[in-house]
């Protein structure tokens, strides 16, 4: 079948590697160069949990994502992923840290937060009325490392993978305008992250794009630390990082963006991420040694919107992001092929939108 990806994000390369070696005829698109930093993938590092405490589906499907990690670390020659242990945190009685207990699979005990600077000898302190979840499956995924190992991967599969080819929107049918030519496929895959919402403005209301700025602080006495993940009001997460520098970033801080001219790092964001770091990590200097800014395409209910258009069911949108989607990369190829295939899956079940609540016209979810 004659498939195009439009976009070369971490979602669009796993599906055009994926696609490609079940034999399709594969083409994928990006507007940017190959490791461009506008879009949401880039970066150093993501965080990996194998009992990701957002729901039951995504426990499975981070269980098999690991399994298409070892294959692609196989490939690769190298490992992708550092097992870290991870702190899964909130305030007194949080629902996320009580999710994540619930859906170990050998549940322990939980840690009060200031038992956490013993733990970790010194290295990350927690206010004392937190809830704190010790989970040994969560670790570091080398972020850069797996997206430019999966854009030569895709190529040996037989991808053709064109960058600085921008698909023109609206997309409304199997004929895709790219820079002033038009070429007709046989399915068309929108891996688009942040500018999904204009390719297929059907789904405006269910996809907000945010801004996210992370930070990276330095010790004098750098170690491979827990990874972080706290549902306070910032959402404050965390994950070692190369050179010994330890990044923070806020899951709930930063407003609606334009895709196209995202302002960069500031003073503000500085403060923002210097307040976290002068409570959670108390041998780090509080004043992060750089930062970098990302998008975030969050739907009203943070679950991945992964459902054909209205208007041609053999165009599928593939929104895989509301800030926790890396983790599942090698998982996105096999959820993509198995809808070319027309199977009827419990991830395109789950991320479909019939099963969605409606969208009023804020593009709020209706309570
Ligand atoms: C700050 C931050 C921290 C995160 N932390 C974690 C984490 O710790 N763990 C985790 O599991 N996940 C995390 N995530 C989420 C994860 O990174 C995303 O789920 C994932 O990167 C989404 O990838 P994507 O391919 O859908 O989007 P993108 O990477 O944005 O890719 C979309 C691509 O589409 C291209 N495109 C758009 N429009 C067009 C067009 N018209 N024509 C051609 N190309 C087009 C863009 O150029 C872009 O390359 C984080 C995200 C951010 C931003």
């Amino acid at each position: 079948m004659k498939v195009a990806v439009v976009g070369l994000g971490i979602a669009g390369l796993s599906i055009c590697a994926r696609l490609a070696l079940a034999g399709h005829d594969v083409s994928g698109f990006d507007q940017f160069e190959p490791m461009h930093t506008h879009g949401s993938s880039h970066g150093d590092t993501r965080i990996m949990r194998l009992t990701p405490g957002e729901g039951e589906i995504y426990v499975e499907l981070a269980r098999r994502a690991n399994e298409g990690w070892r294959t692609w670390e196989g490939l690769a020659g190298r490992p992708f992923i550092e097992w870290t242990t991870g702190l899964m945190a909130g305030p007194r009685g949080s629902p996320f840290v009580a999710a994540c207990q619930r859906l170990s699979k050998t549940p322990a005990a939980l840690l009060r937060g200031d038992a956490i600077h013993a733990l970790t000898r010194g290295y990350i302190a927690m206010p004392y009325e937190w809830d704190v979840f010790r989970q040994e499956d969560a670790g570091v995924i080398a972020a850069d490392a797996a997206r430019a190992f999966l854009l030569k991967q895709a190529v040996r599969w037989g991808a053709k993978l064109q960058h600085n080819a921008r698909i023109d929107a609206p997309i409304d049918g199997l004929v895709l305008k790219i820079n002033d030519s038009a070429r007709a496929f046989d399915a068309v895959i929108v891996a688009a992250g942040g500018w999904a919402r204009r390719l297929l403005p059907e789904f405006a209301g269910r996809l907000a794009v945010k801004r996210r700025v992370v930070g990276w602080f330095e010790t004098p006495n750098p170690r491979l630390a827990p990874v972080i993940c706290a549902d306070n009001d910032e959402g404050v997460y965390g994950m070692s990082a190369p050179r010994g520098l330890y990044k923070l970033g806020l899951h709930a801080i930063g407003g609606a963006t334009d895709p196209d001219s995202v302002r960069e790092p500031d003073a503000d964001d500085a403060e923002l991420l210097s307040a976290q770091a002068r409570v959670l990590l108390p041998t780090h200097n509080p004043t992060p040694v750089r930062m970098a800014r990302c998008l975030y395409t969050v739907t009203p209910d943070e679950h991945f919107l992964i459902t054909p258009s209205s208007a041609n069911a053999r165009v599928l949108l593939f929104s895989a992001c509301s800030g926790h989607g890396f983790k599942y990369a090698p998982m996105f190829g096999q959820i993509a092929e198995d809808w070319l295939n027309g199977k009827e899956t419990a991830e395109l079940t789950a991320f479909g939108i019939t099963r969605r609540a409606p969208v009023n016209r804020l593009g709020g979810e209706k309570t």
